[in-house]
């Protein structure tokens, strides 16, 4: 699937907008959120563009395997793995997504409370 023109996040892949990456995976791209919510935040993206986890599980077989199992890898590199970490895929603006890339929020390095706000 093609990457979209006007698509804040796909600009990051593109390399078009800087963003502090620290993860180029092969199908998948890391970078620090820009407004941490926590000591690791980090959002970890598909190349591709979907707007949302949904959709992609829909058009693509495989690729949440590859975001999930990149985002623990990124858990591992920062050290929060052994203590744990939140994935989280805001869906839908009700929810709070803001941006309709599919992108997992992966937060950690602090204590997490449940239920979320
Ligand atoms: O789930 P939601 O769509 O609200 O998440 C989008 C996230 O993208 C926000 O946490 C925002 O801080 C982040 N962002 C970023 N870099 C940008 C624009 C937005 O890290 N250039």
């Amino acid at each position: 699937m093609p990457t979209h023109a006007d698509c804040l996040f796909c600009k990051i892949v593109r390399g078009e907008v800087p963003a502090d990456i620290v993860r180029q995976g092969e199908r998948t791209v890391a970078f620090r959120d820009i407004n941490p919510q926590a000591p690791t935040h980090v959002l970890v993206i598909p190349r591709e563009h979907h707007p949302d986890a949904g959709a992609a599980a829909e058009a693509d077989t495989g690729l949440l395997d590859a975001l999930v199992r990149d985002a623990r890898a990124v858990a591992e590199a920062e050290g929060i793995a052994g203590t744990g970490y939140r994935l989280v895929f805001n869906t839908g603006s009700g929810a709070g997504q803001t941006v309709f890339h599919l992108h997992a929020h992966l937060l950690g390095g602090r204590g997490l409370e449940w239920p979320p706000g």
